[in-house]
C-alpha cells in the first residue's frame, strides 16, 4: 500500500476520489513573514503535494484588520483557484468591524469572517459576553448572507443560539472534548480538525458525538502540519462517506463551493 508520500510523488491527488479543502490556514504568521515556509507558494507546494484543492486563508496574525484583508485580497488574485478568503475582524475594537466586513464581503468577495478572538487571549476560551455582543452586528450581516464565521477556539454558545443560521467553525475545538458538549444541541456550531490531542480518536470521538455533519478538515497550516489532521481522517475508523464529508464536502456546503463548476 502506498504512503500518501508515495503517492504524492507519483502526482496522485486526492481530487476525483476526495475533494479536500483546508477549512483553516493561514499566511505570514508574523507581520513582514511574506517569505519562505509562510508564504503563498509554500502554502500551494504543500496543498499540491498533500491533494488539497482549497485552502480556507486568514492573516490573523496581523494586528490590523483591514491591512491584513488587504494583502489577503493581493493573495487571492494570484491564486483565485485554490484560495478561499476569510475576512479578519477583531472583536476587541468598538466600531470598525461592521464597516470592515462589509467591505470585505461586499466589495472584495470575501467568502466568511474570521473573528480574531485570539488577541486578548490565548486560550480557547470563549469570547467575553461583552466581546461576542460587540460582534452582533457582523454575525446579523453574515448570517443575512450566509457566510460562515470562523472562530479561534469557543464563541459564547448564545451567539450560536441567536444566530441559528449562521455557520460557527469553532477552529481548535476538537482540541477541548468537554467544552465541546455545551454546543451539542445547536447544529450550527461546526468543528475543525486542528488538534494535536489524540487526532484520529479525536475525529472518531467528535465523530460518534456531533456526527460527520459538523466536523470540518482545517490544519491551522502552516502553524501546524497538515498531514496529521489529513492523516487522521483518512485512516480514522469512520465510514468513506463520514471522510468525505469532514475532508471537504462539508465545508464546499458552507462556502456555497460547486466543485464542478
Ligand atoms: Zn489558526
Amino acid at each position: 500500500m502506498p504512503t500518501i508520500w508515495e503517492k504524492a510523488k507519483a502526482g496522485f491527488h486526492y481530487r476525483g476520489d476526495f475533494l479536500v479543502i483546508d477549512a483553516h490556514c493561514h499566511l505570514e504568521c508574523a507581520p513582514g513573514a511574506a517569505a519562505g515556509p509562510f508564504s503563498l507558494p509554500r502554502l500551494i507546494e504543500t496543498m499540491d503535494a498533500l491533494g488539497i484543492e482549497r485552502a480556507c486563508v486568514n492573516l490573523a496574525h496581523f494586528p490590523n484588520a483591514p491591512e491584513a484583508n488587504d494583502r489577503l485580497n493581493s493573495y487571492v488574485r494570484r491564486e483565485p483557484m485554490r484560495i478561499f478568503a476569510i475576512a479578519l475582524v477583531n472583536p476587541f475594537t468598538p466600531n470598525a468591524n461592521l464597516d470592515e466586513a462589509r467591505r470585505c464581503l461586499d466589495e472584495l468577495g470575501m467568502r466568511g469572517v474570521k473573528v480574531a478572538n485570539h488577541w486578548n487571549r490565548s486560550a480557547l476560551l470563549p469570547l467575553k459576553t461583552e466581546d461576542a455582543e460587540r460582534m452582533e452586528p457582523v454575525f446579523a450581516l453574515a448570517e443575512r448572507q450566509r457566510r460562515p464565521v470562523i472562530c479561534h477556539g469557543f464563541i459564547t454558545p448564545d451567539a450560536v443560539r441567536r444566530h441559528p443560521d449562521l455557520p460557527f467553525i469553532i477552529a481548535h475545538g476538537t482540541e477541548d472534548w468537554e467544552a465541546a458538549e455545551a454546543y451539542r444541541p445547536f447544529p450550527n456550531a461546526f468543528f475543525d480538525t486542528a488538534t494535536g490531542f489524540f487526532p484520529r480518536a479525536t475525529i472518531e470521538h467528535f465523530v460518534n458525538r456531533f456526527g460527520a455533519d459538523r466536523i470540518v478538515f482545517g490544519s491551522n497550516m502552516p502553524r501546524n502540519d497538515p498531514r496529521v489532521p489529513l492523516g487522521a481522517a483518512l485512516t480514522s475508523g469512520i465510514s468513506r462517506l463520514d471522510k468525505e464529508k469532514i475532508l471537504g464536502r462539508n465545508m464546499a456546503g458552507l462556502l456555497g463551493f460547486n466543485p464542478s463548476k
